[in-house]
């Protein structure tokens, strides 16, 4: 899976796609023996001011029909989509998505989806009050929301999806993780000391987790939800 991140603060995301397992889904690794595992994953970041042909480096202006704020300008952003993925043959295996308030809920169905049916994955994150309508019409792309919260960019979204859909690509987990993941969260965990001292109280871990009986322990976590 190819992602593609159009934004205004790439080195913001970098950090963190680069980090752990994202970042060890980006190389290549040597495995046991001769086994070479390939890469799983690939990030790339374009910045719409680089794309900008305004002498300042323009990327936002105001709305048309007045209201507060700036809009971010169509042009920068579709040629840094152009740039991204414009040569593409197959394009059926393109999916642009504009990380938006008001779009569909991300859901982890969402990121299996994602992972299964496309290659490239192109993500847009917006500042200042979105971006030209236009945009998502040329580009035929989804509004995607990560929840019902307003954030100052669309750059925590688009991490949250990469992340999410990463994870569903075969091999980005260890397949120890992968069937973890099946449940979706783990439920009640522990580790050790078995206890731990705050604030003059003892905090121990419940028995049935140190008997090693795993039904038991699987069950525990269900009543617990
Ligand atoms: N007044 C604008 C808010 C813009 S917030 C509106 O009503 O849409 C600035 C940018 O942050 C948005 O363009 C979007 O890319 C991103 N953003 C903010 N909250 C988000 C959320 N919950 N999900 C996805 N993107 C979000």
């Amino acid at each position: 899976m190819h992602f593609h991140i159009i934004t205004l603060f790439p080195e913001v995301c970098k950090t963190y796609t680069d980090a752990s397992v994202l970042g060890r889904a980006q190389k290549t690794e040597k495995g046991k023996g001769a086994k070479v595992r390939g890469k799983k994953i690939a990030v790339d970041y374009y910045n719409p001011r680089d794309f900008s042909t305004n002498k300042h480096k323009k990327v936002d202006d105001r709305p048309y029909g007045g209201g507060p704020g700036m809009v971010m300008t169509a042009e920068p952003i579709l040629k840094a989509w152009q740039k991204a993925v414009g040569r593409k043959k197959d394009q059926k295996k393109v999916k642009t998505l504009i990380m938006s308030p008001r779009g569909t809920v991300f859901t982890n169905e969402l990121a299996k989806k994602y992972a299964k049916k496309y290659d490239h994955l192109v993500l847009i994150s917006g500042r200042y009050e979105g971006i030209d309508h236009r945009v998502k019409k040329a580009l035929k792309a989804e509004e995607v929301s990560v929840g019902d919260y307003v954030l100052t960019g669309g750059e925590l979204p688009a991490m949250a999806i990469i992340d999410a859909t990463s994870r569903q690509v075969p091999g980005v987990l260890g397949t120890f993780e992968s069937l973890e993941d099946e449940r979706v969260s783990s439920g009640e965990m522990y580790t050790r000391p078995d206890t731990v001292e705050f604030k003059k109280k003892k905090l121990k871990v419940p028995k049935v987790f140190l008997s090693g009986h795993h039904k038991e322990i699987e069950e525990h976590r269900k009543k617990q939800g």
